[in-house]
């Protein structure tokens, strides 16, 4: 038999419960709903139309800098023309998913993601939150004045209600850095994330200058209950690899994204990714383009899309004609390709707390 006080404490938990409940069981019911899948442009899904991930390419960037720009100064039907038939050449590829991991205020276009995946069948993730690497150009002055909570309910809207009224929802988090110990703001702003991981799932990618800011990364997410899983490290290329490999085993995904054949890095890339598997961490990597276009110059409108950054004369592309054969010839078996093409990126962008 329950005591009386057992009783009356019990009563009150429950009074208290049932005033609750409508408030738990919406955002309780929606982690449920979204988990285990991914949140694309075109709607959250458990089933990819093919198997082959990309995760790490931008469709279009404008690099102009925050609050410079209400809107894309390109006409979208142009874009869209000029864009497609990669799309198209993807499909036939088995790609199934693509990261486009252009934030807020670099250009970041949903509403041209998605008449994109729905045109190609490609699926597509876009994101939230804020890139303050490159000295804070792309970080909106609220930035640096709101607090984590005000930061984080900026990006919770957009998850529960959609980006800017289109209802498309972000399917991560998309933050930036530079080199060692992160900034007091970047911090916040790590902190913002981690709190929205919390509640959503969403995975923390974060453009990340060396590998001391990878592993501060991991300090962070720590301090805010968040497991390494939850983050992919973006560009650790950039890194020589001793890092890579201890942040791995930690559970962090290292994204070696910039693979091109327009430059000289595909034996860099070939190395890196032997010393993963000797290292037996390759169950942790991704490998991607960083392909995109960006608008040209500084005019107001109807400036044109330009192929940008790695130069890749064929955009998201090297991978299938260089790295797969490359790897292959390095004694990689097929097993270890779909862990890096497929099995990785779907693990890594699938909508799920770790906390
Ligand atoms: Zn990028």
């Amino acid at each position: 038999m329950p005591t009386r006080r057992a009783f009356l404490t019990a009563t009150a938990l429950s009074a208290a419960g049932m005033a609750l409940a409508p408030v738990l069981g919406r955002a309780a019911e929606e982690q449920e709903k979204f988990r285990d899948g991914w949140m694309t442009v075109t709607g959250f899904t458990r089933n990819l139309p093919a198997p082959v991930i990309l995760p790490h390419e931008h469709v279009t960037t404008d690099f102009l800098g925050a609050e410079r720009f209400p809107a894309p100064r390109y006409e979208r039907g142009n874009a869209f023309d000029q864009i497609a038939p990669h799309f198209e050449q993807l499909r036939r590829r088995d790609v199934g998913l693509l990261v486009e991991c252009t934030p807020a205020h670099i250009g970041r276009d949903v509403l041209l993601l998605k008449r994109l995946s729905e045109a190609s069948g490609v699926r597509i993730l876009t994101n939230t939150g804020y890139y303050g690497a490159v000295e804070n150009k792309f970080l909106p002055r609220h930035a640096f004045t709101e607090s984590v909570e005000q930061l984080a309910d900026r990006w919770r809207k957009e998850w529960k209600e959609g980006i800017d009224g289109t209802g498309i929802r972000p399917g991560f988090l998309k933050l930036g850095t530079g080199n060692g110990r992160l900034p007091e703001v970047h911090a916040k702003l790590l902190r913002a994330a981690c709190r929205v991981h919390l509640d959503t799932g969403l995975t923390i990618a974060v453009h990340t200058g060396d590998g001391e800011a990878a592993r501060d990364e991991v300090r962070i997410l720590g301090e805010e209950g968040v497991a390494p899983s939850a983050l992919v490290w973006v560009h650790a290329q950039n890194d020589p690899g001793p890092i890579q490999i201890e942040l791995a085993k930690r559970g962090v995904w290292i994204s070696l994204d910039g693979y091109s054949l327009a430059t000289r890095n595909p034996e860099r890339y070939r190395n890196l990714l032997v010393a993963h598997r000797e290292a037996g961490t390759l169950g942790r990597v991704l490998v991607s383009h960083d392909d995109g276009w960006a608008v040209e110059g500084e005019a107001a409108a109807g400036s044109e899309l330009k192929l940008f950054g790695n130069g890749n004369p064929a955009p998201y592309s090297s991978i299938f004609e260089r790295l797969l054969p490359d790897l292959r010839e390095a004694g990689f078996e097929q097993a270890d390709l779909e862990r890096l093409t497929r099995s990785n990126p779907a693990e890594a962008w699938r909508v799920r707390r770790r906390g």
